[in-house]
């Protein structure tokens, strides 16, 4: 099995993307008291099966709005939640908010989605941290089946003996794994063969030059190939061209999400996608806004 230090290759392969901007003292004065203010809302991007093209999840996205401001970035403020410790009460407050709103979302649009909930590995880490989520685990019997957790590994990824402890504990309840942004850090192929995963998720930055340039393809279709031979399945980040949807299907890509099909909504306007997809298939966001 390779170790790719595919890093370089993303920067390469997308430029524009650069570090989030650190969090202003402000904001970083203010995060301790966003949850009691409030402050946090989820939204939810849907996933696609590509072939045959079908919804099948959705992903929870973390938002925070302070003082009437645009929202901060989830990156920017996660890290600082991190080096603080509020990231223990906000991922609480994530997991009961997003079960609650699964629970939701069933009744209003008659379907179980899959869903996907970020967690960040210096949580895992916390010595506390494996009793702690299985008693969250406990008091929602109804999504475990449908709970996919995905693991940020760009942290060059503090793979302890705890973090497997974890894996194996869901794999045990039944409930899928995933490594998100696979391509972005210093990517390892050993810990995606090791660990009891169901899947990884192809960072967006592997995504953008693959209608022009075919050596970003063969990469792309290598790192599928590769991930498949070990029974992994594969998300595609970043759908956001007509022609990168068919270089996904033709590549034998299993899922995708993106502006493309959708971005993250409130769960109001979440649902109404849903239902709007029943009766006109699934409509990019600029024919949704005009069904609305
Ligand atoms: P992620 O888990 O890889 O989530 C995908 C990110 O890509 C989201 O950004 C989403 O809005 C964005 N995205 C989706 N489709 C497209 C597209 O077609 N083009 C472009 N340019 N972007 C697209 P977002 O919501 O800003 O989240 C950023 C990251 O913050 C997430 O990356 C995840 O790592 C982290 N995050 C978000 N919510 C949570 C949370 O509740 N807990 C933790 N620990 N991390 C979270
Ligand atoms: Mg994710
Ligand atoms: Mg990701
Ligand atoms: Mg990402």
């Amino acid at each position: 099995v390779l170790d790719v230090p595919i890093a370089e290759y993303a920067r390469s392969s997308c430029p524009s993307e650069g570090a989030p901007a650190a969090l202003s003292d402000q904001l970083r004065e203010a995060l301790p008291h966003a949850l009691e203010r409030q402050e946090f809302e989820l939204h939810y991007q849907p996933i696609f099966a590509l072939e045959p093209f079908q919804l099948i999840g959705m992903e929870a996205l973390l938002r925070w709005r302070h003082d009437y401001q645009e929202p901060v970035r989830p990156e920017q403020f996660i890290a600082a939640a991190e080096d603080s410790g509020d990231i223990h009460a906000i991922t609480t407050w994530v997991f009961t908010t997003a079960c609650r709103d699964f629970a939701r979302i069933q009744r209003r649009t008659g379907q179980a989605l899959q869903l996907s909930f970020n967690l960040s590995a210096y949580c895992v880490n916390h010595p506390c941290f494996i009793p702690w989520f299985c008693e969250l685990l406990d008091d929602v019997p109804h999504v475990t089946e449908f709970l996919h957790i995905e693991i940020t590994e760009t942290s060059a990824l503090v793979w302890t003996q705890r973090l497997l402890d974890f894996f194996q504990r869901l794999q045990v309840l039944g409930i899928s794994t995933w490594l998100d942004d696979f391509g972005r850090g210093y990517s390892n192929l050993k810990y995606a063969a090791d660990l009891p995963l169901k899947g990884i998720k192809m960072d967006r930055s592997l995504l953008t030059n693959v209608t022009e340039d075919p050596r970003s393809a063969q990469f792309y279709q290598d790192i599928l190939q590769l991930a498949h031979n070990l029974g992994l399945e594969v998300t595609a980040e970043g759908v956001e061209q007509a022609g990168e949807l068919r270089f996904l299907q033709i590549s034998r890509c299993d899922y995708g999400q993106g502006f493309l099909f959708a971005p993250a909504m409130p769960i109001a306007r979440f649902m109404d996608y849903v239902e709007a997809s029943k009766t006109t298939g699934f409509p990019n966001p600029k024919e949704f806004a005009t069904l609305q």
